[in-house]
């Protein structure tokens, strides 16, 4: 039974630990050399998506843009208005800095930016 031997030590009971040199007894087979009846590795590499990409959560820019439906919703009205493009990027940073303190936009918010669309 060759190839049941444990497959965190590769059957040799014994796995170096980190700091190297000594070795410990295989935690997997409690040193036995076989290959656990309790599945401790499923086979990682089949699971898609399992991995982990640091790279993707790390430094999470600023949101150019709301993030809450009604804050969303007052910004493609503050941009299908006719206002000037500066006046436009102004209210839609004032939104967001609203989203970012109340976590959404009130209806006394929302009246308070549509009336300067007109
Ligand atoms: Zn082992």
């Amino acid at each position: 039974m060759e190839n049941e031997s444990c497959r965190m030590c590769g059957g040799d009971g014994r796995v170096s630990n980190s700091f190297g040199g000594s070795s410990k007894t295989c935690p997997s087979c409690h040193g036995n050399g076989r290959r656990s009846i309790e599945p401790l590795f499923r086979d990682v590499t089949k699971t898609k998506s399992s991995h982990h990409h640091p790279s993707t959560k790390a430094a999470a820019p600023k949101p150019d843009a709301p993030t809450t439906f009604e804050g969303i919703k007052l910004a493609n009205e503050v941009k299908a208005s006719g206002l000037s493009d500066s006046v436009k990027s102004k209210l839609v940073r004032e939104i967001m800095e609203y989203e970012g303190s109340h976590g959404r936009c009130t209806d006394t918010f929302s009246k308070k930016i549509r009336k300067q669309l007109r």
